[in-house]
């Protein structure tokens, strides 16, 4: 154990198209839930009237018991493929979802889109007011510059796993995606049954669905994804998600994800936005203890030599010789969400990025794109509405660490909240460095 790739996954959807009922079926046949813990959960379902939500109600249970919250922010559970420590992002138990689903999906290396398979369900997904949340997902996630994406096509059980259905579900939401820009080699189609335990971590033996279909089973497709570049051979970069104060006299530790470089013990190493340098006494990975940690692992590193309130979360260790980029006006490529308001110029948003958030305001609109082309369509428009995607400039009431999303996705994708609402989502294409 250990050695594997680590794989975030991001399973996103129509509110009860499945998702929760997915993610806690996977967990509990891959044995990250017991057959105890689900009798339980069974019980526990039924009292309550709900029990066909019993895999939802694992997933929302075992949610909070797996937060321990020490490396890793959103997610929530793990398994294991062949190839891949697969985890789980955002909480789908959550019903106000988006925001969960937007922080998980800021981290994701490839996505799982459940779309309920039903009469009508699907149909919903689609259209609806505002974007239809199906659409709205597989949208978001591509701007995240998310480009491997797996649909799972579910509840195929209610529509007698019929291939008519499948097929139809497939040319309607396959020509959607091409213009968000997927390429259609990095989307793979699946047909399965959350419920029914079809397709999921075997194949397929309901006759009805095997008598066609003769792709991999959900796990198989997962292991079939490009493993995510985890450039160790990068300078070093950990966004701090946490700081702690250890109880040894001049100690404090920092978590978060190693997301590239490497970290050894004794190594020195730059903090930002501070400036100042630290030396790393000792590594947790996993919560075990370790020497060496490298890109892609969720880590807790307690250093020295440094003032704790040089520490906070949203700065980042890096190498000494490579300062990650601090400040506080950015270029970005945004989609904007479904929004009331347009944004116009002098909009106030709130800019989330990693581990940090600070007020801002977009102070100019360069360009509205074309999602599939990337071509621009329109120069300099006075407003930006829903769906729209288009090139801003924000300026920040303070610096925050950043880097070109083309350089480290982690510290490039970003998102803009209004009022309690996330309106925009997208990635860091031109930093105006402040002045040293
Ligand atoms: P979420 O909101 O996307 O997380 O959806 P849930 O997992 O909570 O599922 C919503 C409802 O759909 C629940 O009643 C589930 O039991 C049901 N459901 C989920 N998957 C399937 C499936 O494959 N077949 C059928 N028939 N029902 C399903």
């Amino acid at each position: 154990q250990g050695k594997q790739v680590q794989l975030n996954l991001a399973i996103v959807g129509h509110v009860d198209s499945g998702k929760s009922t997915l993610s806690g079926r996977l967990l509990h046949l891959l044995g990250r839930i017991s057959n105890k813990e689900m009798h339980k959960y069974e019980k526990e379902a039924k009292e309550k009237g709900k029990g066909s939500f019993t895999y939802a109600w694992a997933m929302d249970e075992s949610s909070e018991e797996r937060e321990r919250g020490v490396t890793m922010t959103v997610a929530v559970a793990y398994f294991d493929s062949k190839k891949y420590r697969v985890v789980l992002l955002d909480s789908p138990g959550h019903k106000d979802f988006v925001p969960n689903m937007i922080s998980g999906a800021a981290q994701a290396d490839a996505a799982v889109l459940v779309v309920d398979a039903s009469v009508g369900s699907f149909e919903a997904g689609m259209e609806g007011s505002g974007f239809g949340q199906t659409r709205e997902h597989a949208q978001l996630i591509r701007s995240f510059g998310v480009e491997q994406l797996i649909v799972a096509i579910n509840k195929m059980d209610l529509v007698a796993y019929k291939k008519e259905r499948f097929d139809f579900i497939k040319t309607q939401l396959g020509s959607f995606l091409r213009s968000c820009g997927f390429k259609e080699s990095y989307v793979t189609w699946i047909p399965l049954s959350a419920m029914a335990n079809q397709n999921l971590v075997t194949a397929a033996s309901d006759a009805r669905l095997s008598s066609w279909y003769r792709g991999l089973c959900l796990l198989d497709v997962i292991d079939s994804l490009q493993p995510p570049l985890r450039d160790v051979s990068k300078p070093l970069r950990l966004p701090i998600c946490d700081v702690t104060k250890l109880h040894t006299l001049g100690m404090v530790a920092v978590s978060g994800k190693l997301e590239a470089g490497v970290v050894q013990i004794g190594s020195k190493v730059l903090v930002m936005p501070s400036g100042e340098f630290a030396s790393v006494r000792s590594i947790e990975r996993d919560s075990s203890a370790c020497s060496t940690v490298r890109a892609g692992d969720n880590v807790a590193v307690s250093l020295h030599g440094i003032d704790p309130i040089h520490l906070i979360p949203g700065g980042v260790l890096c190498h000494p010789d490579f300062p990650v980029a601090v400040a506080a006006r950015l270029e970005l490529k945004i989609l904007v969400l479904d929004i009331k308001m347009p944004i116009i110029i002098g909009s106030p948003v709130e800019f989330h990025i990693h581990h940090v958030k600070e007020a801002a305001r977009v102070v100019k609109i360069v360009s509205v794109v074309d999602q599939k082309t990337g071509k621009v369509s329109k120069g300099a428009p006075r407003v930006l509405k829903s769906k729209q995607n288009a090139i801003v400039e924000v300026e920040l009431d303070g610096a925050v660490c950043v880097e070109e999303f083309t350089k480290c996705k982690a510290l490039g994708r970003a998102f803009l909240r209004s009022a309690g609402n996330t309106i925009a989502v997208g990635i860091i294409t031109r930093i105006f460095e402040q002045n040293a």
